[in-house]
């Protein structure tokens, strides 16, 4: 008889945890029937992208950007080469743009995405063959029955159902959101709850302008830019030019995309604006103040909060992962209990994935 382990989102960590389960499916003593429920209509979450709904392949990230690889890194380095030998990431040559901080230079490698990073979360599910994703369904109650089982509620509550093990990879505070969770955090530690309230994100919205045309930079490493002299705009891109960046014989795109994310302390103050109020203070911010857009008018504008963006600050001692609860196990991972970051979503994915084998096994 098989067990059923549910996957809270669909974003990169719950694509990692997936891909380690189905890995080392042979060596559990019970199988394990995996599902994923997401809250949205696609997998990818921070790591998603967005396209064009006029045209497919005008395609722009609105969150991660690129990678960054700690070369010493024994844990991260086949989820690296995997992704290489796909051709979905390829060296992105920082040293070149001049507002890129360089951290750790030698040490830190970046990679961009060649599809966009939605495509990486992909790469990992498509690799699982989970062939349970529901998307459009969020969850907003999780409890313990009393024959020792999860019962897990959507938003609508018509399709409840239960769960042997549940792995929550929502943020932080969207965990202690759910309806019925202090009844399953008043069974751990007490400093539990405590804990996880203090787990913070900043906050940003994200502006993607979509286009008909090719917009041209020079040189094309200006495609990349980090702002330090604006209080609203914090960064943005040429996306088709900052996915050449370093293989300048890759046809450009014929139809160009840009991000723009705001800075923290705008998103802070902002964030429970409307998004259509935001949209319109962007694109007054942004005329006349980039050469690149001068004159091109978008095709499309998608305006996006992040409410939760990159862990400010993460889960005491950086555990990977949490309990939430022993019996059923129910476990909490994900960025916050590291800190933002692909090799921090690979370290939570590899320590929660063990914690649940060895529990079965
Ligand atoms: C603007 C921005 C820039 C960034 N830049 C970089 C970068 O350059 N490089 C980098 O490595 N990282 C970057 N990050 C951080 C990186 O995106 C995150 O660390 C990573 O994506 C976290 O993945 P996750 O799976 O833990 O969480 P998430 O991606 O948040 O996944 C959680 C999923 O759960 C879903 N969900 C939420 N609530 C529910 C619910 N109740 N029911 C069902 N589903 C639900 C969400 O829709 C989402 O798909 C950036 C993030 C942002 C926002």
């Amino acid at each position: 008889m098989s067990k059923k382990v549910l996957l809270i989102g669909a974003g990169l960590t719950a694509s990692l945890i997936a891909n380690i389960l189905k890995r080392v499916d042979k060596t559990l003593k019970i199988p394990l029937e995996i599902h994923i429920w997401e809250k949205s209509r696609g997998v990818g979450g921070r790591f998603s992208t967005s396209r064009n709904p006029n045209n497919s392949s005008c395609i722009a990230d609105l969150g991660a950007q690129y990678l960054t690889r700690t070369v010493s890194n024994t844990l991260t380095k086949p989820y690296f080469d995997s992704l290489f030998e796909q051709g979905l990431i390829r060296k992105f040559p920082t040293s070149d743009i001049p507002s890129f901080k360089q951290s750790l230079v030698g040490e830190k490698e970046n990679y961009v995405c060649t599809s966009g990073t939605g495509s990486v979360v992909k790469h990992f599910l498509t690799q699982t063959e989970v062939k349970n994703i529901t998307f459009n369904r969020r969850v907003v109650s999780i409890s313990v029955t009393e024959d020792g089982r999860v019962e897990v509620i959507p938003e609508g509550k018509s399709h409840s159902e239960l769960f042997d093990f549940v792995i929550s990879t929502i943020p932080v505070p969207q965990i202690l959101q759910l309806e019925n969770i202090d009844a399953i955090l008043k069974k751990s530690d007490q400093d539990l709850k405590r804990k996880l309230s203090e787990v913070s994100y900043t906050s940003r919205y994200a502006l993607g302008l979509f286009y008909n045309t090719q917009l041209i930079i020079n040189p094309p490493e200006a495609a990349v830019n980090f702002v330090d002299d604006n209080p609203i705009v914090r960064y943005w891109t040429l996306e088709d030019e900052k996915r050449r960046l370093g293989d300048s014989n890759r046809p450009r795109d014929s139809n160009s995309a840009v991000v723009i994310h705001t800075s923290v302390t705008f998103g802070a103050e902002n964030i429970d604006k409307e998004l259509d109020n935001i949209k319109e203070v962007l694109l007054t911010e942004i005329k006349g103040k980039f050469k690149t857009l001068e004159g091109a008018q978008p095709d499309y504008v998608k305006c996006h909060k992040w409410r939760y963006s990159q862990v400010n600050q993460g889960y005491e001692g950086s555990p990977g992962f949490v309990v939430l609860s022993k019996s059923p196990l129910i476990l909490a991972a994900g960025d916050g209990f590291v800190q933002s970051g692909f090799e921090n979503c690979v370290l939570s994915a590899e320590n929660t994935a063990q914690q649940l084998i060895s529990t079965i096994n």
